[in-house]
């Protein structure tokens, strides 16, 4: 069965306030300066916020769209962009197939528009950057994750850490090109020649689990309820303990 997918265009005009305030309580206007095509279905979209007072990697925002006759969208999302004091973070989106807000930005938002984000939000989820971490991510799941990689990367931290990553296909593989030697991809649906397909197992886990850094390893799982669920069991069942999984759900 086919659907129709309507793009929606109610907010073309976002609504402006807030310029300049500095707290993670208050709306501040962020403005698109850049669309990065990701996958066919995930764009990494960038966003001048000058008074933005920083984050830590793996925290989210609040993102608010205001339409001209005065509705409000309003939806979390992951900061994908290491902290780096630039005025600019970037948010990488799915596109959620008739999504009001993934939606919007996926058909009708150009450079120039404005919305407005609070935050950072959420130090539960925050990697300071200063243990082992192992990181577990399913599609869009990988957005936060990717701000601790490119934190590890941009500060030449030597603590360990690892990413296992679940897409469907290489195609649907978010960031595909930065990843690196920390990276194990995961394909459930389509691989690579020699590449076997399925979903993440205790076999991608385990040998992670016994490389034992000092200090032990402090687990990040984000993805959907039920790939928070699959993964953080992995995890328990492979030793690593409940009390040191943190957990980021999307659904
Ligand atoms: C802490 C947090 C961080 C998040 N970070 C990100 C991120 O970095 N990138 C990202 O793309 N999303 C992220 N999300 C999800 C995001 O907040 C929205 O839920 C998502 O963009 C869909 O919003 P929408 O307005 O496009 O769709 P809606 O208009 O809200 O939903 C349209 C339809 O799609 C369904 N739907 C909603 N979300 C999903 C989904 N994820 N998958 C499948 N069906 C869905 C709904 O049930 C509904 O039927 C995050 C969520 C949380 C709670």
């Amino acid at each position: 069965m086919t659907e129709t997918f309507t793009p929606p265009t109610r907010f073309a005009v976002p609504g402006r306030i807030a310029v300049g305030e500095q707290t993670a309580t208050l709306w501040q206007t962020a403005t698109l300066t850049e669309i990065r095509r990701e996958t066919p279905h995930a764009a990494t979209f960038r966003f001048a916020v000058p008074a933005w007072a920083g984050h830590l990697p793996g925290q989210h925002l609040q993102l608010r769209l205001t339409a001209e006759d005065g509705y409000v969208a309003q939806r979390h999302y992951s900061i994908a962009s290491a902290p780096d004091g630039s005025g600019h973070i970037e948010l990488t989106l799915d596109h959620v197939e008739g999504g009001e807000v993934s939606g919007w930005f996926h058909t009708v938002a150009r450079p120039g528009d404005t919305v407005e984000v609070r935050g950072p939000l959420s130090g539960f989820f925050a990697w300071p950057g200063d243990r082992p971490a192992l990181l577990l991510g399913a599609g869009s799941g990988v957005v936060p994750l990717m701000s601790m990689v490119r934190h590890h990367r941009a500060r030449g931290l030597t603590v360990p850490l690892r990413l296992l990553v679940s897409a469907r296909g290489p195609e649907e593989l978010i960031y595909a090109r930065e990843f690196g030697a920390e990276t194990t991809p995961v394909f459930t649906r389509t691989a690579p020649d020699g590449v076997p397909v399925g979903r993440m197992t205790a076999a991608h886990v385990a040998p992670l689990l016994a490389e034992r850094p000092e200090g032990g390893w402090e687990a990040y799982v984000c993805g959907s309820n039920g790939f928070a669920e699959h993964a953080s069991r992995l995890l328990v069942e492979a030793g690593q303990p409940v009390h040191r999984i943190r957990i980021e759900r999307f659904g």
